[in-house]
């Protein structure tokens, strides 16, 4: 469904007068930097609040109190989990003002938005799932993609504010559908970066470095975005950057998977790969790896690194 203006069209700022941004993370921190300039107040609030002062200087946002961040005319959030942003809407219900609409950026769960929209409905304001994708540099540029869910009213009144980070906007469908799409998107992701590393496991095997193999697939038909950008600039160089950590990857997978039992259908291969990021997340600390580091879980099986550490014959 892309009945909504084209993310490229002028940025308005329509009636919205204030709006907030709560969990300034490693995606909201630059997420929130964006709406700065243009509203008349651009609020951040975090858990630990030193973050919110720190954007205040960097961006020129005003780090505000909870109570005073969540009675914008637009409220975002982007935490860790459906848990969590349930948690800031039941503390915020008080203070919300009547016909503000809430932007859930969080990786979240389909069930828990529908049960948000419900929540805010009777308090007379709206929710839209709008889960993000485009890793933190897409979070620098603005130029995330955004797949909401929702009410089209409560989005067309929050989308001035949204397209302030985004490079698109897609309405996908009613409360819950932003979060399937991305929990979807996430795991064929997840999909293509576990075969790419199996199938050079087995090409390292028979002595071809695996930077000469990517260069190609990368002009083959076999080449992802796991091909182009994970494998060469975090997994082959052992640089592994912390931007998106693996827990946040196996619970997308996770999400995935519910879905895929609650439709009661087959789909073997999103649940196989869902697990190896699961078990691939539990041999490390909650939040230390970065996804790309789930290629270690891999490399244990075959007792080989995929890096170029050999001459390549
Ligand atoms: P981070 O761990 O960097 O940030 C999490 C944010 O949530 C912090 O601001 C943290 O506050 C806050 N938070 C955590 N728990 C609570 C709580 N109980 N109450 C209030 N605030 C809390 O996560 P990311 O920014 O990486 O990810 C956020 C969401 O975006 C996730 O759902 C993730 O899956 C998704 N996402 C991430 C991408 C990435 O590349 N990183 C890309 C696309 C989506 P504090 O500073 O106090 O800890």
């Amino acid at each position: 469904m892309t009945d909504l203006q084209p993310a490229t069209a002028p940025r308005s700022t329509s009636t919205i007068q204030t709006v907030s941004f709560l969990g300034l993370g490693a995606m909201g921190f630059p997420m929130a930097g964006h709406l700065v300039g243009n509203f008349d107040r651009v609020l951040v609030w975090n858990r630990n609040f030193d973050k919110a002062k720190l954007h205040e200087k960097e961006f020129g946002s005003s780090a505000a109190d909870f109570e005073t961040a969540v009675s914008a005319d637009v409220i975002f959030s982007c935490v860790p989990t459906s848990l969590e942003t349930a948690e800031l809407i039941d503390r915020a219900k008080p203070y919300l003002k009547k016909g503000s609409v809430w932007v859930d950026c969080t990786s979240g769960v389909p069930e828990a938005a529908k049960m948000a929209a419900q929540n805010l409905q009777t308090l007379g304001c709206q929710f839209v799932d709008a889960p993000v994708s485009g890793q933190t540099i897409g979070a620098i540029n603005g130029t995330l993609t955004v797949m909401a869910g929702g009410e089209k009213s409560a989005l067309d009144y929050a989308y001035p504010a949204i397209d302030c980070f985004a490079g698109r906007i897609e309405h996908v469908g009613k409360s819950g559908g932003g979060f399937a799409v991305k929990a979807v998107n996430n795991t064929l992701f997840a999909v293509n970066s576990w075969a790419l590393g199996e199938g050079l496991s087995v090409l390292k095997a028979h002595g071809v470095s695996p930077s000469a193999a990517l260069a190609c697939i990368n002009h083959s038909s076999g080449q992802s975005f796991a091909s182009t950008v994970t494998f060469p600039d975090r997994i082959v160089n052992r640089s592994f950057p912390k931007t998106f950590t693996l827990d946040l990857m196996a619970k997308d997978c996770g999400i995935a998977s519910d879905l895929q039992q609650q439709a009661k259908l087959p789909a073997p291969v999103m649940a196989m790969v869902a697990s190896f990021m699961r078990a691939a997340s539990n041999q490390v600390e909650a939040g230390s790896a970065d996804f790309s580091e789930f290629i270690k879980f891999l490399e244990q099986w075959n007792q080989q690194e995929i890096s170029d550490d050999f001459d390549a014959q």
